[in-house]
Formats: C-alpha cells, structure tokens, sequence
C-alpha cells in the first residue's frame, strides 16, 4: 500500500468517526444538541407549543373559571395567524389534546432551521403578577430577552417585568432547537385574570410575541445583550422540578 494510498484512506475514516461523533444532519438542519452558540437568525420555522391539554388542565382561573390548555391552545392560534407569510409554523398540538412534553420534544426535533416556543399562563400567590420567560440554552438567550420584552411592553401594570429565569426544564433543555417557555401572565392574581380572559389582550400578547419573533429572524442576537455561560447538564426528566 502506497503511503499516499494509506493517508487517503485514513483521511476517510477520519472524516468518518467524526460524521459519527457529530452527525452531519445535526448541523445541515440547524439541529444542536447542546446549543452553545449565538441565537439563530434567519430561520424559517416557527414551532408553536401550546402547553398543557387533554387531561392537562394546566392552572386555572379561579376569578375567570378559565383554563391554562384553553388560553394557550388560543394564544397558538393567534401567534400562528400573526406569523403566517413570514415563517412556516407547526402546532404541535391543535385541539384539546393531551401530548406528554418529551413527546413535543421529539416531534419539535424532526425540524432544523426552527426555534420552538411553547406557550403557558401562571400561578402563584394572589398578588403576584406579570409575563416571565423561561430558558436554559445559550442559543436561546436573545430570544427570551426579546420575548420578555414584547410581553413586559404589552402588559400595563407598573412593576409587571418578572424578566427571564434560566431553568432546565424539559422544553428548555431537552429540544435540540433555540427554545424558550413563555408564561404570558398570573391566571391566579384578579387583575391580570381578567386582563387575560380578554381576547383583545390576547391578541395583543400574540402580536407582541410574533414581533420579537421577527426581530431574531432578522437582527440575530444584536441588542440583547452579552450570552450567558454555556452549562453542561444532562437532559432534564420528568422528576426532576415542577414544569
Ligand atoms: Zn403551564
């Protein structure tokens, strides 16, 4: 064997292990599983969770008597319709279904070139009140800057920003794909119940969300600040903390 025959052929098998290591796909669809790197920019498909349903009531209102799977499954509509012509969008659930989160999270990673936002309303202690944003991934960083901002901007209450939390949960750590987890207000203070029960504030919400959305798209992470540390954790599970 030739020494140039001999380094080709090690060349290839180089070139293999590493397509083993890290699978071609995962960078070719924009798929990362651990997601250290800047925002996304640029991408074509918006992923729309809308948390909870079925059996899965999520919180509920009791000043309104609404449901957190009603409310979200409404929100998604909303963000969708806002968003139709900019970006392709996937619900990944469209009814009153229950779908358990590590099956979102495998249905949200048949996509690349997407972020995944899941959708949720809170509950807390009587007097707590205003949007939140959840994520974990440093990827995910500019986005939740961006969503926290749309939904502070939307909501009137003074002293309303809870800002952003960084949290493994399973939609936050566990997709391969930027993500961020929004609960869009207290169902449990009476104000803000109300506030939401509203569809003209919903909509106001959607529109707001879908905004920060096409912001990312096209600005990248610029304006949100610095990243924060990249951190190594295993995937989250469903033991491990209150989702
Ligand atoms: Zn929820």
């Amino acid at each position: 064997m030739s020494a140039l025959w001999k380094s080709s052929l090690w060349f290839t098998f180089a070139a293999w292990l590493v397509s083993c290591a890290t699978p071609g796909s995962r960078f070719s669809t924009g798929r990362d599983v651990w997601g250290h790197r800047p925002g996304p920019k640029g991408f074509s498909t918006v992923i729309i969770d809308a948390g909870h349903g079925g059996k899965d009531n999520g919180a509920s209102g009791k000043f309104t008597g609404q449901l957190e799977k009603d409310l979200t499954l409404d929100m998604a509509r909303r963000l969708r319709a806002e968003l139709s012509g900019n970006f392709t969008t996937i619900l990944l659930r469209a009814d009153d279904t229950f779908v358990d989160l590590d099956e979102r999270v495998m249905r949200a990673n048949h996509y690349g070139d997407a972020i995944l936002v899941s959708l949720h309303f809170n509950s807390g202690q009587a007097h707590i009140r205003g949007p939140e944003t959840y994520y974990w991934r440093v990827d995910s960083h500019g986005l939740a800057i961006r969503m926290q901002r749309a939904m502070s901007a939307t909501c009137p209450a003074e002293n309303a920003n809870r800002g952003i939390v960084r949290r493994r949960l399973r939609l936050t750590r566990n997709p391969e794909i930027p993500c961020v987890l929004l609960e869009g207000g207290y169902l449990s203070h009476p104000l803000e119940s109300h506030l939401i029960a509203t569809a003209a504030y919903r909509q106001q919400l959607a529109a707001a969300i879908a905004a920060a959305i096409r912001t990312q798209a096209a600005m990248g992470d610029a304006g949100t600040g610095p990243l924060p540390p990249p951190l190594h954790a295993p995937p989250s599970r469903p033991t491990d903390t209150r989702e």
